[in-house]
């Protein structure tokens, strides 16, 4: 190259790069700055952050006069001093039952993004609808990353009746019967090759399956989770392998003395059993407040429930019949309630790993919103520090998936999954509920798309839900 056309070239580039950027400036990346960033391991708050994302990962945290040439100046966005927290998780979701129908099933679904929950732990259903719902979540940032158990685990007796008594054939079709442990590894198998992510488990026929399904999944190294079946030992569930815990309501705890529920504890913390309370369910369903269910089921105008205008029919539906069954329950859940709360205490207190999970899009559970009522109860009824409440949504779940090198916090390489909020969580947690942007896998969700989105469902609702006969 002749010197006068290489000084030519150089002006040219340094001017190309003057006007544009630099060399490194990314077209698809976006700069948010002016940022508090809050760190979910220790609860620590970074002020003044610029956080750099592009291709769906954080590739830098600094200040904005170091970030701001790395991306194009119309993609910067002043966050104004808000508050950004990791993307949360909503850990026990039952997403076949959002709606009848596929695409309201995806409006549904998006609840959770637009709510701030940005993944979920799918704890089994109906799998067709499940994988459909997961591959559309794999091609919409509107959606959640979703986990799945796919069909979950029963044993077979307690399916046949099911399926008999309540003329319920699709019942049967979307479960696993089991009635003996040599059937489990066959079983095992099948569904693993579906593609699912670890194995949910109900009821079990005896203490022999149950301990099967352990092993299985244990030479697989794949987790299970879900109830301990009242015929087993909660301490040898535990000892067994089991991941997760669910619910309050565990059968096993009723009449337990302290000593041995000190031993399951102090069991769960060293083999990192985790432990998900969906304290939402057990509120609605087991402890429910009559004035506030009839306000969620008869309702039309949303005043004293306002967010109730997002319940899908089929969510109307269940949740009118699932009071009629919480009403015929002879079940003394409140007395019992005082034993539960006492584990879920001693677990909060000994910093067994907790997820935060609602039981959502089951009767009386709302998706999205309902995570935000758990993070309350967790405080109100568990007594846990806003920050042990946030690691239960954040990084605790990530930790569960072995995904904490990737999700469920605001680092260099994390995938760009946050929360932005109009104020600091740590000092309020309801204020989870005052969102005021969404990033889902590096793409911003503005605060009018959020509200445009919500609009939408609501007015979908309203139009093509026919109310249930005795709710009208
Ligand atoms: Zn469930």
């Amino acid at each position: 190259m002749r010197k006068s056309t290489l000084s030519f070239f150089i002006i040219l580039t340094t001017l190309f790069y003057t006007c544009s950027g630099t060399k490194d400036t990314s077209k698809s990346a976006i700069l948010l700055y002016n940022a508090n960033v809050i760190q979910v391991t220790d609860g620590s708050v970074l002020t003044d952050q610029s956080i750099l994302i592009d291709n769906g990962i954080i590739q830098s945290i600094g200040t904005y006069a170091s970030l701001k040439k790395l991306a194009l100046e119309d993609k910067h966005i002043d966050i104004e001093n808000k508050y950004v927290i990791p993307g949360m998780w909503d850990s026990h979701v039952h997403i076949d039952k959002l709606s009848d129908n596929f695409e309201h099933s995806e409006s549904m679904l998006s609840l959770y993004t637009l709510n701030g929950v940005t993944s979920i732990r799918e704890m089994g259903g109906d799998w067709k609808k499940i994988k459909k719902l997961k591959e559309a979540s794999q091609k919409s940032h509107l959606l959640p990353t979703i986990f799945t158990a796919g069909p979950i685990f029963e044993n077979k007796a307690f399916v046949d009746w099911v399926v008999e008594n309540d003329n319920d054939i699709e019942f049967g079709e979307q479960r696993i019967g089991v009635s003996k442990a040599e059937e489990v590894p066959f079983l095992i198998d099948s569904v693993l090759k579906l593609g699912v992510d670890f194995i949910k488990v109900r009821t079990a026929a005896s203490p022999e399956v149950f301990f099967e399904i352990a092993k299985q999944c244990q030479n697989h190294k794949v987790k299970f989770c879900g109830h301990v079946d009242a015929k087993v030992d909660l301490y040898d569930a535990v000892n067994a392998g089991i991941s997760s815990l669910e619910h309050l309501d565990i059968f096993q705890l009723n009449g337990m003395d302290d000593t041995k529920m000190d031993s399951i504890v102090s069991l769960m913390k060293s083999l990192n059993t985790s432990y998900c309370p969906t304290l939402t369910y057990f509120k609605q369903h087991r402890i429910y407040d009559k004035k506030e269910i009839s306000a969620f089921l008869y309702d039309s105008t949303y005043t004293s429930y306002p967010q109730r205008a997002y319940a899908s029919e089929s969510l109307l539906n269940k949740s009118k019949q699932a009071v009629g069954w919480a009403g015929q329950s002879q079940v003394p859940w409140k007395a019992m309630e005082s034993n539960f709360l006492k584990f879920g205490k001693k677990i909060a207190e000994n910093n067994v790993c907790i997820l935060a999970g609602t039981d959502g899009a089951n009767a009386l559970v709302l998706p999205g919103f309902s995570l935000h009522d758990e993070l309350d109860l967790l405080q109100k009824e568990l007594n846990m520090s806003t920050l042990q409440i946030l690691q239960s949504a954040t990084i605790n779940p990530a930790t569960y998936f072995s995904l904490e090198d990737k999700l469920g916090k605001i680092e260099k390489g994390y995938i760009a999954d946050l929360v932005i909020l109009d104020k600091n969580p740590l000092d309020d947690i309801k204020n989870v509920k005052n969102i005021h942007s969404v990033v889902k896998s590096g793409k911003l969700i503005s605060s009018f798309e959020i509200q445009a989105a919500f609009e939408g469902i609501k007015e979908y609702n309203k139009n093509d839900t026919t109310m249930p006969s005795v709710i009208q």
